[in-house]
């Protein structure tokens, strides 16, 4: 696909899930130095990069309201939990050399910095990498729509969506060994057909503003360069 070796600025979406490696909770520090090495492979080769970070590695809002937590509380120890996970990323990056920002949407000046549009600009102009933390800074709101926002706010050519599974299957290719992966998807057929690989308010937010959306598997070493290289496996989602 010629359309991702033109990219110059991506953001990727990391879910906490993909920090956790084989535990079942929270952060595998393995994990994380592995992830690290991907991006700073990328940051490498001059693509500049925004990362998003989710935190379902340690808490997700939705599923402890369930168990009787006020929303807003547990939407609120959810975003907390994504930067836990940036600074966990940013760590490692630091420490292969990657020179590494975050920035927090809930401000916490001692953490980190404030989202700042502006700053965040100046950090990838200069070689920076800027990782994205406590989504959007809003209850109700998932780290895929934040990805999707800060994509579209630092005017990003894609978003790379990293998965367990290398693309968007017609069912779970886990449970089902007759999946098929879809190459191309239009945003609207992705809406249509309720593909439950990323919120609809993402989609549309992508969808409006011309984003196209990709996704793969961090599964293979090496995977996120070679999915800039438009090698690989993965799905494209565009108009
Ligand atoms: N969250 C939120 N607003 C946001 C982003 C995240 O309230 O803009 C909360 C929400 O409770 C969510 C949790 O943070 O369950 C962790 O984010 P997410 O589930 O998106 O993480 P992922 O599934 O990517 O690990």
């Amino acid at each position: 696909d010629p359309a991702a070796r033109s990219f110059r600025r991506v953001l990727v979406k990391l879910s906490g899930e993909g920090l956790m490696g084989d535990q079942g909770y929270g952060i595998d520090l393995e994990t994380v130095g592995r992830v690290a090495r991907e991006i700073k492979e990328v940051n490498d080769t001059g693509v500049e990069l925004c990362l998003v970070i989710g935190g379902g590695n340690i808490f997700r809002g939705m599923a402890q309201a369930a168990k009787g937590m006020d929303r807003t509380s547990a939407d609120y120890m959810g975003m907390l939990a994504t930067v836990m996970n940036a600074l966990a990323v940013q760590n490692f990056l630091e420490a292969i050399g990657v020179p590494t920002r975050v920035q927090s949407a809930i401000p916490m000046d001692t953490v980190c910095e404030p989202f700042n549009r502006r700053q965040a600009v100046q950090h990838l102009d200069m070689g920076r990498v800027v990782i994205f933390a406590a989504g959007t800074g809003n209850p109700f709101f998932t780290t895929d729509t934040a990805a999707a926002l800060r994509a579209v706010e630092m005017n990003c050519d894609a978003l790379l969506k990293a998965t367990q599974v290398d693309g968007v299957y017609d069912s779970d290719p886990k449970t089902n060994p007759g999946a098929k992966r879809y190459a191309t998807l239009t945003y609207g057929e992705m809406l249509r057909q309720d593909l439950r690989v990323m919120d609809t308010s993402a989609i549309a937010l992508a969808r409006d503003n011309g984003i196209p959306i990709l996704v793969f598997s961090l599964g293979e070493a090496g995977a996120l360069g070679t999915v800039l290289r438009g090698a690989g496996r993965y799905t494209i989602i565009r108009e």
